[in-house]
């Protein structure tokens, strides 16, 4: 499968993953081991105009960030780790309904980790679509959620996707390094 191929090739480009997560769908059995790439590609200040501050699940493997993704996440789950027993969920099922969200009890905005939850959601859907999942879901992404029938794949991510935490000992130096500098500079 090309997708198998696909994955082994962006392990090898991005080089070590910023950490490893444990992801699922809700329907689900067991639990996944994803790799979290970081690119500065992906950064709030990149220059690359459609990747700006964007996340992306490449596989069932994969999936993409930039640096400050990464490091907001790690810096949220030393606060309050998440694991396979408490898993985050995306607040009422949905990133971007503000009211939806307030119902199940949530912040108006989700957390790193609940977009991370969401990728995760993803993931299940290229494991489960295999490879017309980059050709089918990729395409209706750029809809964003919504009561669409094309808003389907992405408000099924956020419906179904649990982040289930770091796994442990997987959080590479750089990042590391790089959170490490920020809590100094925030005093
Ligand atoms: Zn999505």
């Amino acid at each position: 499968m090309y997708l198998d191929a696909f994955s082994d090739w962006l392990k090898w480009r991005g080089g070590p993953p910023a950490f490893r997560i444990h992801g699922k769908g809700r329907r689900e059995r067991s639990w996944r081991i994803i790799d979290v790439i970081a690119t500065a590609r992906r950064d709030w200040d990149s220059r690359w105009p459609l990747w700006q501050g964007t996340c992306i699940t490449w596989t069932a493997e994969v999936i993409a960030v930039g640096w400050d993704f990464a490091r907001g996440v790690l810096r949220e789950q030393m606060q309050a780790p998440a694991s396979r027993r408490f898993p985050v969920s995306v607040a009422g099922g949905r990133l971007g309904d503000i009211e939806r969200r307030q119902r199940a009890g949530g912040a108006d905005y989700p957390s790193f980790s609940e977009i991370l939850a969401h990728e995760c959601g993803h993931t299940w859907q290229a494991s489960r679509l295999g490879d017309i999942y980059l050709p089918v879901v990729g395409f209706t992404t750029l809809f964003l959620e919504g009561p669409r029938p094309w808003n389907h794949f992405e408000n099924e991510a956020s419906s179904q996707g649990l982040f289930g935490g770091i796994v442990t000992g997987s959080v590479c130096r750089q990042l590391l390094t790089i959170a490490g500098e920020r809590r100094q500079e925030t005093g």
